[in-house]
């Protein structure tokens, strides 16, 4: 393809941008939200969490040239479930953050917890519990990538989270009546507890259809397996990204103003978090938990399913 012929339709600016312009965009993007919230500085490391789909490919290239080089890390968990074949997507990331010169590195559920996601799921039925298998699979790969960023001294961790992730997971807050989180989303929301290295998310302001399209144009691009423990009922979040959907669609940059318009309102209310007290820690593990809570999550969960856990 020419240079100079558009390659996207770029809906709520209603331009069309060659892959230059396009690509000129989404990093001076990310570079205006990093700045806008200081999310990191020369002296920072990030941690890049990278699961191997497209959107973490797109995080490690943009982030690669706003960072200092030898300042990024990157680390894959791999939960264990068969079919998923993660170790193929960890393969493909670790050639290409070699080529980027980003660190990476690949730590397992089975070697952290001593049970793999496949074992978590048969244990979860064979004793009738009530959690999805995604609930057990989102707390235990937030504290491992935690937990290794702060073994590695990285003060930072970035997700690959982007506009449409990030808008559902406010409209879900707020459908649930859980407004207090709001702040807490907030890029400068201040931390509750030392031991949580800060989470950034670099993309949050970039539009999934425009994750998928930079990947393509990088040909960082492969059939992603379907997870076997997926939920395949409908989830509040299948029905709000349908909504969001609709919504974009009868007004192109409905979700970007939404989320600016949200971080103004969370702005406005940071106040009410910084007097918190910090948050007490489990007395299994030592890790921070909820207000009022004893144990905290993870290790709540692995004593459901019969696994005792440490430390
Ligand atoms: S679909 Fe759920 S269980 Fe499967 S990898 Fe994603 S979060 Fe984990």
């Amino acid at each position: 393809m020419s240079p100079d012929k558009p390659f996207l339709y770029q809906r709520h600016t209603g331009r069309s941008l060659t892959r230059r312009e396009f690509e000129e965009d989404v990093v001076e993007r990310v570079r205006g939200e990093v700045e806008r919230h200081s999310m990191f500085g020369p002296g920072d490391t990030v941690l890049l969490a990278v699961s191997g789909g497209k959107d973490s490919f797109v995080l490690a290239d943009v982030l690669s040239r706003i960072h200092s080089p030898g300042k990024l890390v990157a680390v894959t968990v791999l939960e264990g479930i068969e079919k998923l074949v993660r170790e193929r997507e960890a393969a493909l990331m670790k050639r290409f953050l070699r080529e980027l010169g980003i660190e990476h590195h690949v730590v397992s559920f089975k070697e952290i917890y001593g049970v793999t996601m496949d074992e978590i799921v048969r244990r979860s039925i064979e004793r009738g519990l009530s959690e999805s298998p995604c609930t057990f699979c989102g707390v235990l790969k937030r504290r491992a990538i935690n937990r290794f960023a702060r073994m590695i001294g990285a003060t930072r961790v970035a997700t690959a989270h982007n506009l449409d992730d990030e808008v559902q997971t406010i409209v879900m807050n707020i459908l649930r009546g859980d407004t207090i989180r709001l702040p807490r989303l907030h890029p400068r929301a201040p931390r509750l507890s030392e031991k949580f290295v800060p989470r950034i998310k670099p993309l949050r302001k970039i539009y999934e259809y425009e994750t998928t399209a930079y990947a393509y144009m990088k040909g960082y691009w492969f059939q992603a397996g379907i997870c076997p423990h997926v939920d395949l009922k409908p989830t509040l979040r299948t029905i709000v990204r349908k909504i969001i959907y609709a919504a974009e669609a009868a007004e192109p940059g409905f979700a970007l103003r939404f989320l600016e318009a949200v971080d103004r309102i969370a702005e406005e209310r940071l106040g009410s978090i910084e007097g918190l007290p910090r948050l007490p820690v489990c007395r299994i593990c030592g890790e921070p938990t909820s207000y009022g809570r004893e144990i905290c999550k993870v290790c709540e969960l692995l004593l459901k399913i019969g696994v005792p856990p440490t430390g």
